[in-house]
């Protein structure tokens, strides 16, 4: 998340407006969950726990606003139950939905 863009790196894409701003140095949603489709520089995705590797040193998304940036950021947006207050709290929500939806 290095270009200028807005402090919002996994979650924040386009519409409908979420109903919380991703919290700037957070990151939670670039580390916490699986990602099963390509992303530059992780061709087959990344394990759940794992940083993205296109999440910058300030927790920012290098790919926003880019066509290489996966469905799968756009689709999760800032929400008050995932986000929390805190990194902490948004890596335990992340963690039992990764766990929830994990094939059998
Ligand atoms: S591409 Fe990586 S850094 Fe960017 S939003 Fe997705 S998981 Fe986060
Ligand atoms: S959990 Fe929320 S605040 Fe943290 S990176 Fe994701 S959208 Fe942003």
């Amino acid at each position: 998340m290095s270009p200028a863009l807005p402090a919002a790196p996994a979650a924040a894409a386009a519409a409908p407006t979420p109903e919380v701003s991703c919290r700037p140095g957070c990151g939670a949603c670039c580390i916490a969950p699986s990602i099963t489709s390509p992303i530059p520089g992780m061709p087959h995705g990344k394990p759940a726990g794992v940083p993205c590797i296109q999440l910058d040193a300030d927790f920012r998304c290098r790919l926003f606003g880019r066509p290489e940036r996966p469905a799968f950021c756009g689709g999760l947006q800032p929400s008050r139950e995932m986000c929390g207050s805190d990194a902490v709290h948004a890596m335990h929500w992340l963690n039992r939905l990764e766990a929830a939806t994990r094939p059998a």
